[in-house]
């Protein structure tokens, strides 16, 4: 790459520190292969630039400019090795996968001759490697979101009567008391809606007997970094389950389970997944298990590595992931068992959420 692009998304605050505000007006950090990085920021925002000095020269822009020929007048001066000249014109550039697709097409109206290819091409495989500090904020953030599910299946959030923007209410609530700065979903699917893995609460009624999925995150930062994001998810049962219920979640949980265990360095991320899927399958339920077992957790909620057949990328030290396999039933109930994990030094799977992995009921 002649030069990396980085605008909205999480590559800017994981590698600087800063995050961009999702406005439209333009935020860029310019690291050439050459030359110092240049971040171009609106005017506006440059006082949120705190103690960047060592890391790059900052170049706000007024209102009234044109921040592109801030951009375009960096690119100019890269290497361009291969490309068709020392113009700028060639190069080839790596862009934020969540820059505006105005940002890119403007560019690529003032580059005719530049190549593009994603910032995460160049960013995902070290993002995906977690470094100490990196694992100390997952830690933390998992422990958190460890005490919110004890409250939770301590009974201490009334269900039963109540609706599923309330508990999710309580949940979030929750989630900051216990330390993060934001909530950043709070999914509660109650009997049918359930089924919906990724349910949007409402206004439903928890009722007597149902299961309700509870699936909770938040980002967690330590000392004023950039935060890095829990995901947990536990299920309870609003009183005795049904034999079919039960069947399904042990089924469930011996699949959960065994995932983990075979999270092992030097194991394909798609091995974890057939392992969770094939005790499910073997259960009876394989068709009622309809996503990846799980994603590459940091400071995004979903990153690389995935664990989906067709991924043969290797698990390796410092990896940090979900293991997530659930069972839906449309129209009548749905569960789903999740822990963040990470591959340790030793390439052992350590799990980061110790939350009760039962059915526990909550009868009230
Ligand atoms: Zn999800
Ligand atoms: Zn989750
Ligand atoms: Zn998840």
């Amino acid at each position: 790459m002649d030069a990396l692009l980085l605008s909205h998304g999480a590559d800017l605050p994981w590698l600087t520190g800063y995050r961009a505000m999702p406005l439209e007006r333009l935020t860029m950090l310019v690291l050439r292969a050459t030359g110092d990085p240049v971040l171009v920021v609106p005017a506006l925002e440059a006082p949120r630039v705190a103690g960047a000095d060592d890391l790059f020269t900052v170049l706000a822009w007024g209102e009234t400019e044109d921040p592109l020929d801030q951009v375009c007048s960096l690119l100019s001066n890269t290497g361009n090795t291969g490309s068709t000249g020392s113009t700028g014109a060639g190069g080839r550039f790596a862009i934020s996968d969540r820059a505006w697709a105005t940002t890119l097409m403007a560019l690529q109206g003032r580059l005719p001759a530049a190549r593009w290819i994603e910032a995460s091409a160049v960013t995902s495989p070290i993002r995906a490697v977690k470094d100490t500090l990196e694992l100390e904020a997952l830690r933390s953030a998992g422990a958190a979101a460890d005490r919110v599910a004890a409250v939770l299946q301590a009974g201490e959030i009334g269900l039963i009567g109540h609706t599923e923007s309330e508990v999710s209410g309580r949940l979030s609530a929750l989630l900051i008391a216990e330390g993060h700065d934001h909530v950043n979903f709070a999914i509660v699917g109650s009997g049918p809606n359930a089924a919906s893995p990724h349910h949007e609460p409402g206004g439903r009624v928890i009722g007597r007997g149902e299961t309700v999925v509870c699936d909770f995150g938040g980002t967690y930062s330590l000392d004023g970094d950039v935060g890095y994001c829990s995901d947990i998810t536990r299920t309870v049962v609003t009183g005795e389950p049904s034999d079919e219920v039960a069947e399904c979640y042990l089924a469930l949980m011996s699949a959960q389970q065994a995932a983990v265990a075979a999270a092992r360095s030097g194991v394909t991320a798609e091995h974890v997944d057939k392992v969770a899927r094939e005790i499910i399958g073997d259960a009876g339920f394989g068709d009622l298990f309809v996503h990846r077992t799980g994603h590459g957790i940091g400071i995004e909620e979903h990153e690389d590595p995935y664990l989906v057949s067709g991924n043969s990328e290797q698990l390796r030290p410092g990896h940090a992931f979900s293991v997530e396999p659930g069972i839906y039933k449309p129209g009548q109930f749905g569960m789903r068992l999740e822990d963040i994990v990470v591959i340790g030094e030793d390439g052992m799977p350590e799990p980061l959420n110790s939350a009760e992995h039962g059915l526990v009921i909550v009868e009230r």
